[in-house]
């Protein structure tokens, strides 16, 4: 931290021409489902890289249309195990990787080219921002284990570093203009996380996100504390925050990281369906649906929250209803 003058990154920049509060875009994979596009357990919505990539691109600009001003890259469960584990070579793992963050920086400028000079009424469009998604480990394992935070008595430091450092290179060299560590159940891989972008001397804005199944705690059981802790002594990152976990969890979430941090706060919840990792399926909740999120995005903002979108089962029409409430929208 030091005395060095923290300077304005793009997504502070954002966030002010937004008047406070950026949108993200809703749940990828979600939408990619609703238009037919074919997932298998390793690789989730990253097999659309290989097979269904103009997909993707639909999903995004349908986000933009919405009015996400932060769009993640399909890159979530990408990983390049998980694509040597379906006989890809690391070559052309690494060229998925780059793809995501390309189909995305395509989206927003074939987006922003058709806006940005007629302005709709009642509608007004920021460039958007292309955060590149990290999933957690437990991501790549699809075993539920990022929401249990537990990954057994063999995942040290070093094997966590391991993993991220090769997808964090080439994530980051293919031109985001943000970083996105999502879904962090513990501490220890938040600290690899914090310590990695060091290491590799990344320039890029970053973001980490936590869930958590409690609304207290991350899922191991650690305290939000003992995370941001951590977190807090990195300059390296620029917001931390809670994706995919029920919403409402988060209105008492983002007063606590309020309390535990001076960085921008990021939340997108998801739907506040419950995923059951062992049984790979959504277990309905009828507890919210788009007009609540018009509500509770509002208090969200007022309790200090500076980026707030959707994760998964969200929608174009949730971040629509978000953009209604937080832009003025008509
Ligand atoms: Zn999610």
């Amino acid at each position: 931290m030091g005395f060095e003058a923290k300077s304005k990154t793009l997504l502070d920049d954002l966030i002010e021409n937004a008047g406070g509060c950026a949108v993200i875009d809703g749940g990828l994979g979600t939408q990619l489902k609703r238009h037919g596009a074919s997932f298998n357990e390793a690789l989730w919505s990253a097999l659309c890289l290989i097979n269904e990539p103009h997909l993707i691109r639909r999903v995004h600009l349908e986000y933009l249309e919405a009015g996400a001003d932060i769009l993640l890259t399909s890159s979530y469960q990408a990983t390049i195990p998980g694509f040597l584990s379906q006989g890809l070579s690391i070559g052309e793992s690494e060229l998925l990787l780059e793809k995501s963050v390309k189909l995305a920086i395509e989206a927003r400028d074939e987006f922003w080219g058709s806006v940005k000079d007629t302005p709709s009424p009642g509608q007004n469009y920021n460039r958007a921002l292309v955060a590149a998604s990290i999933g957690s480990y437990g991501a790549y394992l699809a075993d539920g284990s990022e929401y249990s935070g537990c990954y057994g008595p063999d995942v040290t430091l070093d094997k966590m570093k391991d993993f991220h450092r090769r997808r964090l290179q080439v994530l980051a060299q293919a031109g985001p203009d943000l970083l996105a560590f999502e879904t962090i159940p513990n501490k220890l891989e938040a600290q690899a996380c914090v310590e990695l972008l060091e290491e590799e001397n990344i320039k890029i804005p970053s973001w980490i996100c936590f869930s958590s199944v409690d609304g207290e705690n991350a899922p191991s059981g650690e305290t939000f504390k003992e995370c941001l802790d951590i977190i807090n002594k990195s300059n390296k990152v620029n917001a931390v925050g809670i994706n995919c976990s029920p919403p409402h969890f988060i209105e008492s979430l983002v007063c606590k990281f309020r309390e535990l941090t001076d960085k921008l706060i990021v939340v997108y919840p998801n739907s506040g369906e419950v995923w059951d990792g062992k049984a790979k399926i959504w277990l309905q909740s009828t507890c919210f649906d788009d007009d609540k999120f018009e509500l509770f995005a509002t208090r969200w903002r007022d309790m200090g929250a500076q980026l707030i979108g959707g994760c998964c089962r969200t929608t174009p029409k949730t971040i629509n209803s978000i953009s209604r409430v937080l832009k003025g929208w008509s």
